[in-house]
């Protein structure tokens, strides 16, 4: 996949972007640039697929909910995670005129995306593109929190099929809060890593 356009709308919108061929040279890249540092993870299947939580525990600290040390609770991460000096993620929506969008849950993940790191890493899959706003909205919606609703196994209408959004008022529905950048946030340095292989939802 050509990268160009949206990686120059996305340096005009204040982001550093680095362009990879295979999730391996990425994770290659991750594991040298990240070193002696506190790292949060939200939940991620790109993350996941690319052992960035087994990768990164071996030289830095690592808080992920999904991986709690003995005696910790997932409630217990959540806020490590969201003062550590590096923070990971993936995203839902990635607009190729630069725009980032988010749907969460528990929202530990687009709150700690927003403020309080060294720096943030958003590793995205060529799948998670789309042409503009509306389009990646609409991905985030339609694709990305059907198919999660399903690897959760929640009891919602989208998760039997994972085939669009219902717009559920479920008490299990996971998509509560949208997250969208429009531009870089101000107080953390943000690097983008543009990965074309499919990965993640
Ligand atoms: S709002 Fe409900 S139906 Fe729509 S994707 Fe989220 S959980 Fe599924």
């Amino acid at each position: 996949m050509n990268f160009e356009t949206v990686k120059q709308n996305l340096i005009s919108r204040g982001y550093t972007v680095s362009c990879f061929e295979t999730a391996t040279e990425a994770a290659d890249y991750l594991d040298a640039a990240i070193d002696q540092k506190t790292v949060g993870m939200g939940g991620s299947v790109t993350l996941g697929q690319m052992n960035i939580y087994d990768l990164l525990s071996a030289h830095n600290q690592v808080y992920n909910h999904a991986r709690p040390a003995e005696g910790q609770t997932p409630g217990d991460i959540f806020p490590l995670a969201a003062q550590a000096q590096i923070y990971l993620s993936s995203v839902n929506g990635l607009a190729e005129t630069g725009e980032i969008v988010n749907i969460d849950g528990n929202c530990n993940r687009i709150s700690a995306i927003c403020f309080g790191h060294e720096k943030v890493y958003l590793v995205v899959g060529k799948n998670k593109l789309a042409p503009d706003y509306d389009a990646a909205l609409w991905r985030a919606r339609n694709i990305a929190a059907p198919k999660n609703a399903k690897r959760l196994n929640k009891n919602t209408p989208c998760a039997k099929e994972a085939d669009r959004c219902y717009n559920c008022q479920s008490p299990e529905r996971i998509c509560r809060a949208l997250s969208v950048f429009w531009e870089k946030p101000r107080a953390c340095a943000f690097e983008i890593v543009l990965i074309d292989e499919e990965l993640g939802y």
